[in-house]
C-alpha cells in the first residue's frame, strides 16, 4: 500500500508529503484541489500580513459574506438574546406560516420590508412582537430614534426601540 503517487511538494517547507498533508482548498483551480502548502506550513502562513492582506481583497469579493457572517457571530455572542429573538421568528415562518418580511412592506418608508423590527425589545414574550421593516429604515431605527427618557439600556419596560441591530 504505498502511497508514493499521493504526495505534492510544498513549495515553503519544501518537503515532500503526503496529499494527506495539505488541505483541500475551495478557491484551488489547480487540478489536485489542494491548498499550495502543506498543513503547517499553511497555518503559519495565515498569520502573515501577506496572507491577511490577501482575506482583505478577498472580503470585498465573494469573501464578504463570510467576514460579514463571522462579525454577526460576534454580534449574536454579545447579545444572545436578540440571536433568539431572530430564532424565534425564522423558526414562525419556516414552520408556521409566518410571513416572510420580503412579503410585507416597511412600515417606516412603505417599501418592500427585508427584516423584522422587534419593537418592544427582545425578552421571550416580545419574540414574535415584531415589524417588518426594511434595511434602511431598521438601521435608522436604531441608530437615532431612541424614546426620550430611554437610556442605552436595552430590555426596559418602555423599549421600544432598542440600540443596534435587529
Ligand atoms: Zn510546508
Ligand atoms: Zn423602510
Ligand atoms: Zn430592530
Amino acid at each position: 500500500m504505498a502511497d508514493e503517487t499521493i504526495t505534492k511538494r510544498c513549495p515553503r517547507c519544501k518537503i515532500i508529503k503526503s496529499t494527506n498533508e495539505f488541505s483541500i482548498s475551495r478557491f484551488n483551480t489547480a487540478k489536485d484541489k489542494l491548498q499550495t502548502y502543506c498543513k503547517l506550513c499553511h497555518k503559519i502562513f495565515r498569520q502573515t500580513p501577506q496572507y491577511r492582506k490577501r482575506q482583505k481583497v478577498y472580503s470585498k469579493t465573494k469573501k464578504g459574506r463570510e467576514i460579514r457572517l463571522i462579525a454577526c457571530k460576534k454580534y449574536y455572542a454579545k447579545y444572545p438574546e436578540r440571536l433568539q429573538a431572530k430564532n424565534a421568528i425564522a423558526y414562525q415562518i419556516r414552520y408556521y406560516g409566518f410571513p416572510k418580511p420580503s412579503t410585507l412592506m416597511c412600515v417606516l418608508c412603505k417599501k418592500q420590508a427585508q427584516e423584522y423590527h422587534h419593537y418592544l425589545g427582545y425578552t421571550k414574550e416580545h419574540w414574535l412582537d415584531v415589524r417588518p421593516v426594511c434595511k434602511i429604515c431598521h438601521k435608522k431605527i436604531h441608530s437615532s430614534i431612541v424614546p426620550s427618557g430611554l437610556s442605552e439600556q436595552p430590555n426596559t419596560e418602555q423599549c421600544k426601540v432598542v440600540a443596534s441591530q435587529c
